[in-house]
């Protein structure tokens, strides 16, 4: 196994109106690569800013985060964005679709500024097929279903083939049949792929499907669960 993400003694506060919100407390944590990690803990325990914590969407108030021997503290906000594009793709609940761009137009969006070494549209297009949208190419989100606004945002989120995946309760708004959906191909990534996937769920069903589950309480870490070749977890 090798190590992709550290999380060394992290704490996260949040000041508003003088009062000091501990979002994080103390959070320790590995994630090798190709994991597939589900994270679920009550409303307010701290989920979403771990996750944005560990994308580098926002930093922690302290500790370090380390990815493969880097301190990512240690970033200039270049090299940053740069390890962002390698390393992570977002998901979120309400999707997040730029709502006057196309299917094809979205999922491109990350490419944008980009100097790669392979055709940016066939690349999207092929993402599309992936995740069953053919024909929604040219559709704008108003145009697509729930279902069919998330799948976008996944493909956008793959674009770039990030080593990880980090997604938001993705299937929160969804109803349970799109919910799988997104799930299952979520999954398949990770298996064919190896991509890693950080998943946090309120649903305890789904986040039993994973490899590893992270509980959190109150901006804890309650417990770190890996699931065994019969599929049970223990700690
Ligand atoms: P979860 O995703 O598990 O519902 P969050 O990570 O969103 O929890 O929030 C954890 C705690 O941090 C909550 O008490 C929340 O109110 C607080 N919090 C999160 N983001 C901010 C922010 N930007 N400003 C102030 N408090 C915040
Ligand atoms: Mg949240």
């Amino acid at each position: 196994m090798t190590l992709s993400f550290q999380c060394k003694n992290i704490n996260k506060f949040f000041s508003s109106d003088g009062i000091n919100q501990k979002a994080l407390i103390d959070i320790n944590l590995i994630a090798n690569d190709g994991e597939f990690i589900s994270i679920i803990g009550p409303s307010g325990s701290g989920k979403s800013t771990l996750l944005s914590i560990l994308g580098t969407l926002d930093s922690p108030s302290t500790g370090s985060l380390i990815f493969k021997d880097k301190h990512l503290k240690d970033l200039t906000s270049r090299e940053l964005s740069d390890f962002r594009f390698e390393n992570i793709g977002f998901i979120f609940q309400q999707f997040h679709l730029i709502p006057t761009l196309t299917t094809l137009e979205n999922v491109m969006a990350p490419l944008f500024g980009r100097k790669v070494d392979y055709d940016k549209k066939e690349r999207a297009l092929s993402l599309i097929r992936k995740v069953g949208l053919n024909g929604k190419e040219n559709a704008l989100p108003s145009q697509l279903s729930g279902g069919q606004q998330q799948r976008v945002a996944v493909a956008r989120a793959l674009v770039h083939e990030p080593k990880w995946l980090l997604a938001d309760e993705p299937t929160g708004n969804l109803d349970t049949e799109n919910g799988e959906i997104i799930f299952d191909l979520l999954y398949q990534l990770n298996k064919e792929k190896k991509c890693g996937v950080l998943f946090v769920t309120h649903d305890p069903l789904l986040a039993n499907r994973a490899d590893k589950k992270i509980e959190m309480k109150d901006g804890e870490i309650t417990t770190i669960l890996h699931k065994n070749t019969e599929g049970i977890f223990s700690v």
